[in-house]
């Protein structure tokens, strides 16, 4: 797919900024192995048997000068932990997958993996930790176990079709005429937003991330296919750490802790039942959006 490469080759020589940067890694879902710019000096790798304790401590980050989109954020994501980020649009949330990504690095804070700074560490080794399921991931020219295989360039057929299958994508696709060497474009034309979504989460799966984040994953699809990709979620979960951002409170009721973001600062955390009893923000946020509920 060589069109499809172009712009991360284009990045090393003509990376003009660090929102090129992120605008570069949001066409390329689940890309960011080796292409994105690496850090200057990188220094260990990622200790695979490590606990995976991700913290925030106080970071901050602006785009513009004197508009921090994130203004202090501190928080623990433990290992298996479910944390859900919830908050009004601007508030920052997308910001924390950016600086957990490495897109971006804490101006002020740090952001620290079992106790050590993430600077410290290769960040592509850093990367491969993690699997990112954004709004609209996008699929690339080729067929659909090349876009699987993206997760795991070395995956065997059957790692890839045993990834569809618990992504709950292999009864689609075996439905398509050439079923996994079915051809897709840029667009997954043909296919739904619910599919695209599980074929991204088919490389989530077959990558055997140990940091799953959800950037409202599950906001553009209709109820049938988001049953579907909630349901491949939760066994992703499972074992696993997960960020979920959303706006949608029925996936976040769970988690083990909810963070209540806004203009930058956690200003709520606790789990479900502990906020909404606090009757703080998070309560009159569930009031609003499901006024029979509680
Ligand atoms: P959320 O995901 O909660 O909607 P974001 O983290 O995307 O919020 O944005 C936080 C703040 O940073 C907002 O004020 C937003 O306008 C700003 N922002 C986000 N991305 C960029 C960018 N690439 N360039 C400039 N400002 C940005
Ligand atoms: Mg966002």
């Amino acid at each position: 797919a060589p069109e499809f490469y172009l712009p991360l080759r284009n990045l090393g020589t003509h990376y003009h900024g660090r929102m090129e940067a992120i605008a570069a890694a949001e066409r390329l879902v689940g890309v960011f192995e080796t292409e994105l710019p690496s850090r200057a000096e990188p220094a260990t790798g990622f200790a695979p048997d490590g606990a995976m304790r991700v913290r925030f401590e106080g970071v901050h980050f602006s785009y513009e000068s004197g508009r921090p989109a994130l203004d202090g954020a501190s928080f623990v994501i433990e290992p298996g932990q479910r944390i859900a980020l919830v908050g009004p649009s601007g508030a920052g949330k997308s910001t924390v997958a950016n600086l957990l990504l490495g897109f971006i690095e804490p101006e002020k804070g740090r952001l620290t993996v079992d106790g050590q700074d993430l600077a410290a560490f290769d960040i592509e080794d850093w990367r491969r930790q993690l699997a990112w399921l954004p709004q609209q991931p996008r699929l690339f020219q080729g067929t659909i176990a090349d876009n699987i295989r993206l997760g795991l360039p070395d995956a065997t057929d059957e790692a890839v079709q045993r990834a569809a299958r618990r992504a709950h994508a292999a009864e689609f696709i075996e439905q398509l005429p050439r079923a996994y060497d079915a051809p897709v474009g840029e667009r997954g034309v043909g296919l739904s937003g619910g599919q695209i979504q599980r074929i991204a989460l088919a490389r989530a799966f077959l990558r055997d991330a140990r940091l799953v984040i959800l950037d409202e994953a599950t906001a553009s699809l209709d109820p049938a296919s988001e049953a579907l990709v909630q349901k491949a979620l939760d066994e992703l979960a499972r074992d696993r750490s997960m960020l979920v951002i959303a706006h949608r409170l029925s996936t976040v009721r769970d988690a083990d802790r909810i963070l209540v973001i806004e203009q930058g600062r956690i200003i709520e955390s606790g789990t479900h039942e502990v906020l909404v009893q606090q009757g703080g923000h998070y309560q009159r946020m569930v009031k609003l959006l499901e006024p029979a509920a509680s």
